[in-house]
Order: C-alpha cells, then structure tokens, then sequence
C-alpha cells in the first residue's frame, strides 16, 4: 500500500539517458532504479517476486525477464511511480502485471487496481495477463469496455474486483451509474498513454483520475513520449522514475525493414506476388482505410487466399472471431486499419505489410512491434507509392536509419527514392 500526500505531483520526471533506469542522471534514489545492474543476467527470483509469480513465468516459458521489466518490476514492487517508455512487444505488460499481483496478493477484496488502456483488444490482453501470471492468487480481474452489453460488465463489477482493466469511456458509464467505486484504489496504470492522447481520451482519463484518491501508485507506460505525455506525467505521477528500453522510437532490432517502392495501383498485385512467393506463415496487413481493408481483403479472396479484415466498423465478436482464426493460424492474412494496430498481442506473426506507408513516423513503430517480439525475428515491409516517398523519408529519420529499397522485377516504379 501507498501512502504519500497528495498536492506534490508537479515533479518533472527523471529521464534515462538512453538505456535504462540505471542511468537516471539527476536521481538522488539512483541505486534504487538499478536492480542487479552489475549482477549479470538477472532472474525473475531476483526481482523480488513471490514465488507463486516466478513459478507463473516459468509456466509461461518466459526464460529470463526482458529489460523493461528488469527494470521497472522492483520499482513497481517498492510502490514507486513509474514512467516506462517502451513499445509493445518489449514485455511491458507484465512489467506491471507482475508486481500489481504481488502488490494485492492476500489483501483485501475491493477495487484496488485499475489499467486504463486505449482499445479493447488491449484491454482484453491485460486481463489475460492477469488471470495468466495470477491464477494462484485468486484476484478478481474485470475487463469493461464499450461495443458490448453493459450487464455481465455490470454484475462482475458488482460482485467486487480486485482490479478493473477498462478503455475510459466505458468505465466513465459505469461509474456514473455506481456499479463500481474506486474510493479505494491504490494502484493506476495509464498503458499506451500517447494512444490514448491521441484517440482523444485525455478528458475522459482527467474525469476518471479526479474520481480517484490522491494517494496511490501510478504507472504510466508509453512507446513514445511526445509533450502531451509528459505533461501527463507530470500532472498525475508523483517523483516518477523513468525507465526505457532501447532508444526513443527505436524499432525493435529483430525486425529486418524493407521499402518496396511501387506504383500505387499496382500494391494489391504485389502483395499477391509477395504471398506468393516467400513463406509467409502469418501476415498482418496495414491499411489506411475501412474501405482499403475491405478491398484488400476481396482482392486477395480472388486469388484464392484466405484473409479476414479487422476495423472499426467489425464487431466486437467479429473482431474476436478473426484475432482467433489468426492466431490459431486458420488465417494466414489479417488485414487491419489504425484502429486494430495496437493491442494486439499475436505471438508469432511472419511478417508485417504497411500496404500504405503510415501518416506518422511512430505509427510505424507501433506497427512493426507487431512483429519481431520477445525472442523472434519478423519482417515489416513497406509499399511506397510515389506520393509516399517524403513520409518514409520521415520514418528513416524517426528511426534514425535508412531503411532498405527491395525491388521485385516488373513492379519498382524506377525512383531511387
Ligand atoms: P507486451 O510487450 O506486453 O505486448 O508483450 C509481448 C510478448 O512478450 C507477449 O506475448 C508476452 O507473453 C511475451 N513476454 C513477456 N515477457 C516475456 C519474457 N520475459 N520472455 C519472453 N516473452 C515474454
């Protein structure tokens, strides 16, 4: 359990210099930040975790623990406010689950946990998280999002949670209708905070935190951490410590890039032709518009080739219904929109499409972490119109690397790009 005072959370965050809280220059609670910085490979053991969660880890066939959650386990543990830049794919969910399940384990039964996430398919690995590492500890989880009925969110929350997983407009409905009270809440995560700035959401998540006692743990994890993020952070962490993984906006390293330059109507034939010809085991297609997802998807069904579209305009259990078809492989080719890109926790996946270069650089990165996850490697290719060139020309200096033209005989449209 937390107890600070409220009325100090003006600090500005302590920032890693590049790899790690271990490096936080100006902290006066440096060796705190560094947990068996100069032990050599750490083990979740030695982390602090009960033994219940280590045993849970080993069951997952996690062999060691990522650096995110080196870093960011013991701080948690110890009740500090944490800001945790990292990607999807970098194991951050567990990097809180782990220590809020220890944290709650043997305690009272009321809500003391809440995870506000930006989408449902988020939403929903965060609850798996916590039943998978928490199975032994007999907490009570609650997803609550909107696209579905109100009741069984209702009476689960009703009965009493331990920890409400929620994206912030649902929960919002719930709360005005007191089916849930947060009076007692120790312990805030605010997961993918630049996403759920960027979805709108930063009235929803004020009137939420307002709701919430003054005297808690927050955590708040983000893959990048533009102003609005940090004056996030400042507003609602208290004296947090900055832990990151890899380089700002760095893409995940197992990742091999690739540019295709093509001519716009000649994307849909090349990525048949690219199907087709490598061994792409799972792909995951990315396409700017509904209505390009949809087209794709046709277009690949006159080839002959299953693929399942993924948008907003799906339902719930449609969107459901395809994530498991993909992940138990029955579809090979899931093509999504923006929407769908984060929170979608698919372990090995082949292959990512950008079959349109992303608006913004750090979309990019979230889309390619998509891929490449814990342990695996993946491709991320990109299909560059000529109308795309200046926006990869952004990515590359995002990412702070050029990324390699590929060209496939009879479709580069002959540019140096
Ligand atoms: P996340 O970054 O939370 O989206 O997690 C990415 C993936 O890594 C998930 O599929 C996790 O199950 C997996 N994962 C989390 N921690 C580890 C670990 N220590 N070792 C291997 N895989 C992990």
């Amino acid at each position: 359990m937390t107890t600070r005072k409220a009325g100090t959370r003006k600090t500005t965050p302590r920032r890693a210099t590049s790899k790690g809280a271990d490096e936080v220059p100006t902290a006066p609670a440096v060796p705190e930040a560094s947990p068996d910085a100069d032990l050599g490979a750490p083990s979740f053991a030695s982390l602090g975790l009960l033994p219940e969660l280590v045993h849970a880890v080993d069951a997952a066939g996690y062999p060691a623990p990522t650096p995110i959650q080196v870093q960011a386990i013991p701080l948690c543990i110890r009740g500090r406010d944490v800001m945790g830049l990292a990607q999807t794919g970098t194991g951050k969910t567990a990097a809180f689950t782990l220590p809020i399940i220890h944290r709650l384990h043997g305690g009272p039964r009321r809500t003391r946990a809440l995870i506000l996430t930006p989408t449902r398919e988020l939403c929903q690995q965060v609850e798996a998280s916590f039943r998978k590492y928490g199975r032994f500890s007999g907490l009570g989880v609650a997803p609550v999002f909107g696209g579905v009925s109100y009741e069984p969110q209702e009476e689960a929350l009703r009965a009493g949670v331990d920890v409400i997983v929620a994206t912030p407009g649902r929960l919002i409905d719930h709360m005005e209708k007191r089916n849930c009270s947060l009076d007692e809440l120790e312990i805030l995560v605010l997961d993918e905070a630049d996403r759920m700035l960027d979805m709108g959401f930063a009235p929803q998540i004020n009137r939420i935190v307002n709701g919430i006692p003054p005297y808690r743990q927050t955590l708040l994890f983000s893959a990048t951490m533009p102003p609005e993020v940090e004056a996030l952070a400042r507003k609602y962490l208290r004296r947090p410590i900055v832990v990151q993984v890899g380089r700002r906006s760095q893409a995940a390293h197992t990742v091999r890039h690739a540019v295709y330059p093509v001519p716009g109507h000649r994307k849909t034939a090349l990525l048949v032709a690219l199907l087709r010809s490598h061994e792409m085991d799972s792909t995951l297609v990315f396409t700017r518009t509904k209505h390009g997802a949809d087209r794709v998807v046709r277009a690949l069904h006159e080839e002959g080739m299953e693929a399942t579209a993924m948008h907003a305009d799906k339902t719930q259990s449609q969107r459901n219904a395809a994530l498991e078809a993909f992940r138990r492989g029955d579809i090979k080719v899931l093509v999504a929109t923006d929407i769908a890109q984060r929170g979608l926790d698919i372990s090995g996946i082949s292959h990512v499409i950008n079959y349109d270069v992303p608006g913004q650089a750090e979309d990019y990165v979230h889309r390619i972490g998509r891929t490449g996850r814990a342990a695996q490697t993946g491709d991320a290719f990109t299909f560059m119109a000529p109308d795309e060139i200046a926006m990869v020309r952004t990515i590359e200096r995002v990412l702070g690397q050029p990324i390699e033209r590929v060209s496939m005989p009879g479709f580069d449209f002959g540019t140096t790009a």
